[in-house]
């Protein structure tokens, strides 16, 4: 299972995690963006840590996450993670454990959430190309009978993997997409935090 306490440390390990290479995050989108991602993610994940509190239940948790990234974050990656966590919150519910199945289940609402609101397709060289080989990767592990910490390992490698695929694709959402075909040649900046999310969640249950 993963515990309440668990899923708090995610998002320490996330916030950890963009907060330490939030000068590369912001050098990867000014190759192709403007230059904020880092900043983004930075600001956005030590303003949840600083809103979270001690909360009972696992939909309080990520609701206060989402909530907290949509209203802190200007860019378009802040309403985007900010969805996909208000969404594993409401599905989750007001439990303080979740197994395997349920775990995998929440986060499959929140990238259904991305892909709402985002309205990208897998190949427009955005989150979604690490999000979603990194669901797969989770179900397939969880679907063969592997540990949710061997699953979540599975999954991190597989949203590495996405992010790395990234490089060579023209960009079709987003302000990347404003380049043409000159976004090829570059990694996507939100399918590499999307990465450093699901390293994240793989130290956190592991
Ligand atoms: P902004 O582009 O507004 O400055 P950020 O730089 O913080 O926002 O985030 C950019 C990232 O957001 C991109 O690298 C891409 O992964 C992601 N992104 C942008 N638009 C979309 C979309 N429509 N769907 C999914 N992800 C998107
Ligand atoms: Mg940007
Ligand atoms: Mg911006």
């Amino acid at each position: 299972t993963a515990s309440l306490e668990e899923l708090t440390d995610w998002l320490a390990r996330f916030q950890a995690l963009v907060v330490e290479n939030q000068a590369y995050l912001t050098e990867l989108d000014s190759a192709i963006g403007d230059a904020d991602h880092g900043s983004n993610m930075a600001r956005g994940m030590n303003t949840v840590e600083l809103k979270l509190g001690s909360p009972a239940t696992i939909d309080a948790l990520f609701k206060t996450a989402g909530m907290t990234l949509v209203s802190s974050v200007g860019g378009a990656s802040g309403p985007l993670y900010g969805t996909f966590f208000l969404r594993i919150g409401t599905t989750a519910g007001a439990v303080t454990e979740l197994d395997g199945a349920a775990l995998a289940a929440a986060l499959r609402a929140g990238f259904a959430g991305v892909l709402a609101r985002g309205n990208a397709e897998p190949g427009d060289k955005t989150m979604v190309d690490a999000m979603g080989p990194a669901l797969d990767a989770l179900d397939a592990g969880l679907g063969s009978g592997s540990s949710i910490a061997a699953a979540a390992s599975a999954a991190a490698d597989a949203a590495a993997a996405g992010r790395d695929a990234t490089e060579p694709l023209v960009a079709r959402k987003g302000r990347a997409s404003y380049l043409g075909d000159r976004s090829a040649g570059h990694l996507d900046p939100g399918a590499t935090s999307t990465a450093f999310l699901f390293r994240a969640l793989a130290d956190a249950l592991g």
